[in-house]
């Protein structure tokens, strides 16, 4: 539903008139960059002047503009305001792209987006996107009804997921995982965190961090890295966890700091998986390569998952199916971010986290999708926002929010991403015309993204 009604020729001479609102008066034309105006935008959402990490009620407030316009220049957002604040030379490229319609120009344009709203693009902070093959088998054998443990008896989850990646070779492994980031891509993720541990031995781990880098080289979406090592026990250590523990730090982990193929430490900190004291030990260890810890805590028990995190500074830990009060306190008193899995628990038919309990005590909370084989074989961020605010009764607000803003800092690009900012990276989703914001979230299951902008060139 987007309209390009024209090119703007742009004046190597020309200068921005200063405007008259205060909103709009810092940004000049940079010559050589190609620069868009979008305008008639229905509502400009989580445009912010400046943007910080939100915990608790902050949440709740999504900054928006009614009737708006936004100026991108190359791949930046320059300003952004009320069409009755639209500054003077803005107004002119629009009645100068009227009269001239389309001709050769410098790529510059303008876009009428009537009746859409425009939001930052998701900010995906969770995800394991780079895997060998599909389980949809193991998914059929639950519904027949075998338990977690029958299908690990039978070679399934994690394990499966490991013999999978183990044959398969870098390139395949590559193609695969470039598919699943452009359809993410396309359903408006902007930016995302990718996991290892489905390698489990210093090759598969080294295989599919590789591929991570080559997939942050290659694409428009910002990409973190972190390594997960610590996902499970591989079944010939099943025996042995203070001889894998050894493998990860001794010979993973100065390998994978050499070549700098990751961002953040991660461990899956789970009774029957790492404990707290292991989590610590293999935290550490990466902080001292200065990976900083990401945890996968609390989703089936009271794993300490969260206070190891606390306690070592970690960015997030994530999951948080399983929380208590005392665990609840000592997240809202730190600045780790709580990153909420909604599809994972629908997925595995668990109990949602509980997000209004988290929110309300005041802890900075995220939202992300862990797309995986096993348990969230979907990366559809629209999808996480709409479960979110239907089973966890997020407000729409808070659950965008948590999607953009808070994803954003749960990566530590919350600098460059996240909201409409000036001086932020232009990465914009377009929906298609709806009655209100509310709509995104409660039409869950239709497709309400028209276009998105990573980087100020539609996807
Ligand atoms: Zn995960």
């Amino acid at each position: 539903m987007l309209t390009k009604v024209g090119i703007f020729f742009s004046n190597p001479g020309a200068k921005f008139s200063p405007a008259s609102s205060a909103s709009a008066t810092h940004f000049q034309v940079s010559y050589g960059m190609s620069s868009r105006l979008i305008y008639n935008i229905r509502q400009l959402v989580n445009a912010r002047m400046e943007s910080h990490l939100l915990r608790g009620a902050e949440l709740n407030s999504l900054p928006c503009i009614d009737n708006a316009w936004i100026f991108i220049e190359g791949d930046q957002i320059a300003d952004f305001g009320p069409m009755s604040e639209l500054p003077a030379d803005l107004l002119d490229r629009i009645t100068r792209s009227r009269q001239n319609a389309w001709g050769s120009g410098t790529g510059d344009t303008v876009i009428d987006a009537a009746g859409q709203f425009v939001l930052p693009a998701w900010c995906d902070s969770h995800t394991h996107l780079v895997f060998a093959g599909s389980r949809e088998e193991e998914f059929v054998d639950k519904i027949r009804g075998l338990s977690y443990a029958e299908i690990n008896a039978r070679g399934g989850g994690i394990l499966n997921s490991a013999r999978k990646l183990g044959a398969a070779s870098e390139d395949s492994l590559f193609n695969e995982a470039w598919k699943r980031l452009e359809e993410l891509r396309r359903l408006g993720t902007g930016a995302i965190e990718i996991k290892s541990g489905y390698g489990l031995t210093v090759e598969g781990e080294l295989k599919m961090l590789r591929v991570i880098k080559k997939l942050k080289e290659r694409s428009s979406v910002s990409i973190k890295a972190s390594f997960l090592g610590a996902h499970t026990y591989p079944s010939e250590y099943k025996d042995d966890h203070a001889g894998y523990i050894d493998k990860i730090i001794n010979e993973m982990l100065p390998v994978i700091a050499r070549e700098r193929l990751a961002d953040y430490i991660d461990v899956f900190c789970e009774k029957g998986f790492f404990d707290a004291a292991e989590t610590e030990t293999i935290c550490r260890a990466g902080m001292s390569y200065g990976l900083k810890p990401k945890i996968h805590a609390n989703q089936l028990n009271l794993s300490g998952g969260v206070q190891v995190g606390v306690k070592l500074g970690a960015i997030s830990v994530d999951h948080l199916e399983t929380m208590d009060e005392d665990t609840i306190a000592v997240l809202k008193n730190s600045n780790t971010i709580g990153t909420l899995l909604p599809t994972a628990a629908f997925f595995l038919r668990m109990p949602f986290q509980p997000a209004r309990l988290l929110i309300d005590a005041g802890c900075a909370i995220a939202l992300a999708s862990d797309f995986n084989p096993g348990s969230s074989p979907s990366g559809n961020m629209n999808l996480v926002v709409a479960m979110s605010c239907i089973q966890m009764k997020m407000l729409p607000e808070e659950a965008i929010n948590a999607a953009t803003l808070n994803g954003a800092y749960a990566m530590e690009l919350g600098d460059s991403l996240g909201s409409l900012t000036p001086g932020k990276r232009a990465n914009l989703l377009f929906t298609r015309p709806i009655p209100s914001l509310a709509y995104l979230p409660y039409a869950f299951g239709s497709d309400l993204i028209d276009k998105v902008m990573i980087g100020g060139e539609f996807v």
